[in-house]
């Protein structure tokens, strides 16, 4: 059987790693990185760079290069956070003919999927040449608030690259196996996992090689990109007022103040004091004007608190959940490149105490974990029982823009539960239910998954019909709906209207392009 890799498509950089003796190990990629930028960049000649090499080239070609792609797979171009997203990003996202956020570099678009697959492609690459054999499945990491359409997008991705996926995993508990906890004999665990683009908090209990989720809360929105949106945007304002020069509509300036603030907001996190150097960032009436300023890592905390505080509600949200209090963790683990602030681990250790655990790399544990976890479904490594949970309520919408529950989050998965519609006028053959997922009461807050329509329903009077709709999370978090009318036992077909993705076409013409 050919190995199964494990996958962290991060949204700033991407990992793969394998079991080897019995052990994960991440493979380095041909650059000699532990870690491969998640960019793709296409040249005006045509050619296409992935990885290290895309990243050298974003300041000379921001259009044409895509970065933080992760934030929009599986999103509707309309949504709310994907059209303030798009404010900040300098290539251009558009909408695809069913609506959802693709790109657009010159006159092709592409899907995030198609974009992501490449990313993919070029781990799969790294993997085959380490191994010296073609590598045809994975277990790839999902941000535990993912829904159940960027689940799909991100399984499509893969597959777009060639692989099977074995299993889609959330991140925490892939850090949580990374981490060795599977041979904790007892006691309550919390992962913090602050990314380039997702915040997660999951508690979690072990007992004896046996790890449940008790609860799981996060911020889909708020990650390392937001902190370096937030110091770009300062660097723009303080360039404006000691210049009087505006670069927001300066593509290449841009890109460079963006590469700026990544880098200064990192070296902070080991220097306390450090400095900004671009010169030539734009041409003013006297010539060439540059940015040039010193930055302390005091000034850069309290530049960036209001994010900091965020951070707050999903730790006590998740607490709350798992009917805990810090008391009772014995341990943090910290995961995600943005763990290194060293303001990041003072707020868990405010909130938590001290019991934070850096002893995996951040940046590398949940594609370890990932690795962990094909080597349990490879048989190579001692089964772990891993009782996953659902992140968000899975529901429909009912009249008034209102949301009836039907798996509530934090249920184990695999679950399934069922709920009986019927009919509100006589003879109606056809019934539309619109799913939604996520944390709000309001099921225009909520992603819609799709609208599921129950056709050929006998004729009988008004409420006779009873159509019972089972829903099921699977392992992967993935839904599935199927309908049976109780009075005749005939199974509908259920047909899914406007959701987020890519269909088989769609799939077949990607798949030629990668
Ligand atoms: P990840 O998604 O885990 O790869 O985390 C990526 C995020 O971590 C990006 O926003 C990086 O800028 C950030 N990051 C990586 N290293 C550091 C560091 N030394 N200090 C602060 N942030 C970092």
């Amino acid at each position: 059987m050919s190995k199964i890799v494990g996958i962290d498509l991060g949204t700033t950089n991407s990992c793969i790693s394998i079991i080897e003796n019995n052990d994960p190990i991440v493979i380095v990629n041909g650059e000699g990185q532990r870690t491969t930028p998640s960019m793709v960049a296409f040249t005006s000649k045509g050619e296409r760079h992935v990885g290290v090499h895309a990243k050298r080239q974003a300041a000379i070609n921001p259009e044409r290069t895509i970065f933080s792609i992760k934030r929009l797979i599986g999103r509707r171009a309309n949504d709310d956070d994907v059209v303030e997203l798009a404010k900040h990003l300098p290539y251009h996202v558009v909408p695809s003919a069913t609506g959802d956020a693709w790109v657009q570099i010159d006159n092709t678009s592409y899907s995030p999927q198609e974009i992501s697959a490449m990313i993919v492609s070029k781990l799969k690459e790294c993997a085959e040449s380490y191994c010296s054999e073609a590598i045809t499945q994975c277990v790839i990491a999902v941000p535990a608030y993912f829904n159940d359409a960027q689940r799909q997008a991100t399984r499509d991705a893969c597959q777009l690259a060639g692989l099977e996926v074995q299993r889609i995993v959330n991140e925490p508990t892939l850090a949580a196996l990374a981490f060795g906890l599977a041979k904790r004999t007892t006691g309550y665990v919390a992962v913090f996992d602050l990314g380039g683009g997702t915040f997660d908090v999951s508690i979690l209990q072990c007992n004896s090689g046996a790890f449940r989720v008790l609860a799981t809360a996060g911020n889909n929105h708020l990650g390392g990109n937001d902190f370096d949106n937030l110091i770009q945007n300062t660097l723009i304002q303080t360039f404006k007022d000691e210049t009087g020069i505006d670069i927001t509509h300066d593509k290449m300036a841009l890109q460079r103040v963006r590469e700026a603030a990544e880098s200064l907001k990192c070296e902070l996190s080991t220097l306390t004091e450090t400095s900004v150097n671009l010169p030539f960032l734009a041409i003013g009436p006297a010539g060439p004007v540059h940015l040039a300023l010193d930055i302390t890592r005091t000034q850069l905390e309290d530049l960036i608190r209001p994010l900091v505080e965020k951070l707050a509600p999903p730790c006590q949200d998740a607490l709350t959940e798992a009917g805990l209090t810090t008391e009772d963790l014995d341990e943090v683990l910290l995961v995600g490149g943005m763990t290194r602030m060293p303001c990041i681990r003072a707020f868990v250790e405010n909130f938590f105490g001290e019991k934070a655990s850096h002893g995996v790399n951040p940046d590398e544990a949940v594609a370890l974990g990932a690795a962990v976890q094909s080597g349990i479904l490879a048989g190579d490594i001692e089964e772990v029982v891993l009782l996953d949970v659902t992140p968000l309520n899975l529901g429909v919408e009912t009249a008034g823009d209102k949301v009836s529950t039907i798996i509530e989050r934090n249920t184990s998965i695999p679950t399934k539960a069922s709920k009986i519609f019927t009919t509100t006028e006589d003879n109606q053959s056809i019934v539309r239910i619109a799913i939604v997922q996520g944390d709000s009461k309001k099921a225009s807050e909520c992603a819609n998954l799709g609208t599921f329509i129950l056709s050929d329903i006998p004729k009988m009077p008004a409420g006779k019909p009873r159509i019972e709709v089972e829903f099921c999370i699977d392992a992967d978090g993935v839904v599935s709906v199927q309908g049976i009318e109780r009075q005749t036992g005939t199974v509908k077909t259920l047909v899914l209207q406007g959701t987020v993705g890519l269909s088989g076409k769609q799939l077949e013409e990607a798949k030629k392009r990668i």
